[in-house]
């Protein structure tokens, strides 16, 4: 869960970095960064929360716990702004698929 937190920062410092030194949020480069972002991100931290509500057991299913609420607030990152079919099939276009 660590590992993948530091991956998804690290692919978001690189895709905010592209834009901020081409400056253009319509170049290839940067909108592929962007959408590889979204969606590791989005997949990975769902995944995170998943994992948490198993180690909670029953708990992590109950509202006594953040953790349901964890997983529920991270689930709607993979259908809010583009979802996370949209995201593949933008990237790979911008692949030339
Ligand atoms: C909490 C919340 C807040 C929201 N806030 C806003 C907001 O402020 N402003 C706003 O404009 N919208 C908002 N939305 C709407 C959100 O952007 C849409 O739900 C999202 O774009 C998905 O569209 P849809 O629900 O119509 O699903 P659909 O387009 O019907 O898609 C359903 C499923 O089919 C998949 N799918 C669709 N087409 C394809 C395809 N061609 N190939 C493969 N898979 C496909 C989708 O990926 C999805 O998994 C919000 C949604 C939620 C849940």
């Amino acid at each position: 869960m660590a590992m993948e937190a530091e991956v998804a920062r690290t692919i978001v410092y690189r895709a905010a970095a592209a834009y901020g030194h081409e400056g253009s949020e319509t170049s290839d480069e940067v909108r592929r960064l962007a959408a590889m972002s979204k969606l590791y991100a989005s997949e990975a931290s769902k995944r995170a929360a998943d994992n948490a509500v198993q180690i909670h057991g029953g708990y992590g299913f109950m509202e006594d716990y953040p953790v349901a609420r964890y997983w529920r607030d991270v689930k709607v990152n993979e259908i809010g702004e583009g979802t996370s079919e949209v995201q593949r099939m933008l990237i790979a276009r911008l692949l030339g698929a």
